[in-house]
């Protein structure tokens, strides 16, 4: 067997083990699994890929493969469990980039492409770009840093982006139709270019709760754009494992979606989540703060609690604090259930990711679907950290940026406890009239601090 045809079967191989690693991450329980599985199938394809020495520069991919590994350790190790949304958009546009730049290079090195050729570079180019400056834009939004997290419009925004859509697509054809004239080089540039501008277009108008589709899609967009730059280095197993992630982030953003009740289209034309609209309906009621000791009592006497928890768990790493919690609950006679609404925290599986972290079982984990029905038998809902999820403007002010998204029902539990710090507001910006309910208590402090001293009074109390 020559040594093509090895290679060809370890990465048939490694493309199965993609798969099979995709199904088995499919459960919380076979992810791990999944994981190792699917690694294991990429370090046998990049072995094996290394046995060829007219496929690879050893001396480039030593340097590439230092310098990539300390600036993403260094990336890994500075990047607290909070900013991991940040991270998966930098290295989202990261992926883009790296197929923007073969695309150049193989353009650069075979000026003579077919159409087929001429087309696949232009598609490369532009998913790598539009990847790239999108994530940036994404990155930053997140970080709310250089431009604000909410979404920005403008008058006749879409026939920008139309507009430049339409360059895109003409300059490509003229482009493609000629890849070794000398105005080639200039209309990839211009090409190159206009889709780094529709990548910030797209993404500006998004903001607020809606950002956990944007993460998605771009995502997304980054296996695409590995998977065209695997036609033009004509690698099987890019091809494949650009193809898997360009399918499943596709998947993700349409369960992203369906969780927030959006259509990818409303979220991308309609600048959804700008949090700028003032709410509509006026906040009733009055603030009830308690102290850990009054809680402490109302959990005590509840024969079921659900927990919610949001992105605050994750800021404060509460996620031991609450398991103790919940075991001194349990040892009570209390039935004890975590309820996890799917854009909880900062990145998709965020909360269930925090939970198993702490050896929480995954069947103390419901979804919202399942613990909705069931609220009003709920003697204490104990919210933590989490703002947007349970806001019930959601439901009731039409004018509210969050209307339409589904909501963890916590206000119709008998009572309700709010732990967070302050009464700041949550992702997308906007009030929570939840707070001033009548059978609402909000326990101030940081979460973790705040559940230690329940578990505190549990341990007096026993
Ligand atoms: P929110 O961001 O709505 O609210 C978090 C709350 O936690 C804040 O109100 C804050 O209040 C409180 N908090 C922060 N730090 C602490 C702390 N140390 N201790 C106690 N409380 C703290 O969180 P949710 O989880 O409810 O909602 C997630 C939001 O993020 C949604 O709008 C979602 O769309 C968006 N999003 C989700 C992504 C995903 O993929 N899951 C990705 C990007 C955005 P205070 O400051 O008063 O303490």
């Amino acid at each position: 067997m020559g040594l093509e045809s090895l290679l060809n079967i370890v990465y048939i191989l490694s493309a199965i083990t993609f798969i099979l690693g995709f199904k088995l991450m499919s459960s919380p329980v076979s992810a791990r699994r999944g994981n190792i599985i699917s690694a294991i199938g990429m370090g046998a394809a990049i072995i094996a890929t290394f046995l060829f020495p007219e496929v690879v520069r050893y001396q480039y991919i030593v340097i590439g493969m230092i310098s990539g590994s300390a600036i993403g350790l260094l990336f890994a190790y500075r990047t607290p469990m909070t900013g991991m949304p940040q991270m998966v958009g930098l290295l989202n546009g990261f992926g883009g980039t790296a197929s923007l730049l073969v695309a150049w290079a193989e353009f650069m090195a075979h000026p003579h492409q077919t159409y087929f050729g001429g087309a696949i570079l232009w598609l490369t180019a532009i998913i790598g770009a539009v990847t790239f400056s999108g994530s940036m834009v994404a990155w930053a939004k997140l970080e709310e840093k250089f431009i604000s997290g909410k979404p920005i419009m403008y008058t006749g925004q879409r026939y920008v982006t139309m507009a430049v859509l339409l360059g895109i697509a003409g300059l490509g054809a003229l482009f493609a139709m000629n890849t070794a004239a000398p105005e080639a080089t200039p209309y990839l540039g211009v090409i190159t270019a206009l889709a780094l501008i529709l990548g910030i277009l797209l993404v500006i108008p998004i903001g607020g709760a809606d950002m956990p589709v944007v993460i998605c899609l771009l995502n997304s967009y980054s296996g695409m754009a590995a998977c065209a730059s695997g036609f033009i280095v004509q690698n099987n197993l890019l091809i494949v494992a650009g193809a898997i992630v360009g399918a499943s982030g596709i998947i993700l953003t349409l369960i992203m979606c369906k969780a927030m009740n959006r259509s990818v289209a409303n979220v991308f034309l309609g600048g959804f989540g700008s949090g700028v609209q003032a709410s509509g309906m006026e906040v009733v009621g009055e603030i009830k703060p308690v102290k850990a000791d009054e809680a402490y009592l109302m959990l005590e006497a509840a024969n079921s609690v659900v927990i919610v928890p949001g992105y605050g768990l994750a800021v404060s790493q509460a996620q031991h604090a609450v398991r103790e919690l919940m075991e001194a609950m349990e040892k009570n006679g209390t039935e004890v259930r975590f309820a996890i609404h799917p854009v909880a925290g900062r990145m998709p599986g965020h909360m269930n990711v925090l939970l198993a972290e702490a050896n929480i079982s995954y069947d103390a984990m419901v979804e919202m679907d399942a613990v909705n029905p069931t609220m009003e038998t709920v003697d204490v809902c104990m919210i933590i950290g989490a703002n947007d999820v349970v806001n019930p403007a959601a439901q009731e002010d039409k004018a509210s940026p969050l209307w339409g998204m589904p909501i963890i029902e916590s206000h119709r539990a008998r009572t309700v406890i709010v732990m967070k710090r302050s009464m700041g507001k949550g992702f997308a910006g906007v009030e929570n009239p939840l707070f001033f309910r009548n059978n609402t208590r909000m326990l101030f402090g940081d979460a973790k601090a705040s559940l230690q001293a329940l578990v505190n009074e549990f341990k007096g109390g026993a």
